[in-house]
C-alpha cells in the first residue's frame, strides 16, 4: 500500500445496546479506491459518518494524514472539509442555486474569495457535466444530476478523501451510470476513495480492494476479482448469493 491516509485502529462504537462498530482495524492509502459492501445494517454508513466525525466513538483511534479526528470548533470543519461524503439523498441546499452549493464550502470554510470560488465551481460543474444547470434550484435537476452536483460540491473543497454512502441507490437506473462515470473518472485521478455500494460493476472497474462488513466487523478484505469470484466466509458467500 501507499502511504497510508486515513487510519482506524481498533475502533469501537455502541448505539445503546448495539455494538455497531467492533474492533475496527482499516488502513485506506493515498490514492486507495476502497469499496465497503455488505449486509443492510451492518454499520456501513456509521462507518463513513464516525471518519467525517459525524459520530462520536468511544475507543480506538482515527487519523487523517497522521492527525487524530478533531473534536470540535474551527478544526472540525477543517476535517469536513478535508473528507468529503457524498450522501444516498444528494443533501443540496434546496433554497440556493447549484452554482452558490458548490462554492459556499469554499468562500465559508475555506475561506476563498466569491469569484475564485465561481470560477473553480464552473470548471466543476464542466467536469461533471452540468454546468448549463449552475443558476438553476436543485429541485430542477434530475436526481442523477443533483448527485453530480453534490460531487462537484465535495471537490470544490479540495478534499485528501471522499466517502460515498451508497450514492447511487435512490437514483432510477438509466442515471446510476452517469454518477458512476463521474466516480471512475475520479478514481483514475487518483482520489482517496471510501464507496460504499453494490455495484459491482464499479468495484471491478475502480476499487483496489473489498471491505467486506457484517455485524459491526469487517469479515474480510480482498481485491475486488477475488472478493467476487472467490469470496473465502460464509457470510460473503450468502451475501454474494443474494446480490448477484
Ligand atoms: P448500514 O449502512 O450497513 O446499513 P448503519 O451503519 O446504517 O448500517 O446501521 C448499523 C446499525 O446501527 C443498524 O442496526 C442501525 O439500525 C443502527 N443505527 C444506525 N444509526 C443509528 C442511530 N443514530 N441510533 C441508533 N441506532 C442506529
Ligand atoms: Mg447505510
Amino acid at each position: 500500500m501507499t502511504e497510508p491516509l486515513v487510519v482506524l485502529k481498533d475502533v469501537n462504537k455502541h448505539f445503546g445496546d448495539l455494538h455497531v462498530l467492533q474492533d475496527i482495524n482499516l488502513q485506506i492509502g493515498k490514492g486507495e479506491v476502497v469499496v465497503v459492501i455488505g449486509p443492510s445494517g451492518s454499520g456501513k454508513s456509521t462507518l463513513c459518518r464516525t471518519i467525517n466525525r459525524l459520530e462520536t466513538f468511544e475507543s480506538g483511534t482515527i487519523t487523517i494524514d497522521g492527525k487524530p479526528l478533531p473534536e470540535e470548533g474551527k478544526e472540525l470543519a477543517q476535517l469536513r472539509a478535508d473528507v468529503g461524503m457524498v450522501f444516498q439523498s444528494f443533501n443540496l441546499f434546496a433554497h440556493k442555486t447549484i452554482l452558490d452549493n458548490v462554492t459556499l464550502g469554499p468562500v465559508k470554510v475555506r475561506g476563498q474569495g466569491k469569484k475564485d470560488a465561481e470560477k473553480r465551481a464552473m470548471e466543476l460543474l464542466e467536469r461533471v457535466g452540468v454546468a448549463q444547470q449552475a443558476q438553476k434550484y436543485p429541485a430542477q435537476l434530475s436526481g442523477g444530476q443533483q448527485q453530480r452536483v453534490a460531487i462537484a460540491r465535495s471537490l470544490a473543497m479540495d478534499p485528501k478523501v471522499m466517502l460515498f454512502d451508497e450514492p447511487t441507490s435512490a437514483l432510477d437506473p438509466e442515471m446510476i451510470n452517469e454518477v458512476l462515470d463521474v466516480m471512475v473518472g475520479l478514481a483514475k485521478e487518483g482520489m482517496t476513495m471510501v464507496v460504499v455500494t453494490h455495484e459491482m460493476g464499479f468495484a471491478r472497474k475502480a476499487a483496489n480492494r473489498v471491505v467486506f462488513m457484517a455485524d459491526g466487523q469487517i469479515v474480510e478484505e480482498a481485491q475486488p476479482e477475488t472478493f467476487f469470484t472467490a469470496p473465502r466466509s460464509d457470510r460473503a458467500k450468502d451475501f454474494l448469493g443474494k446480490i448477484l
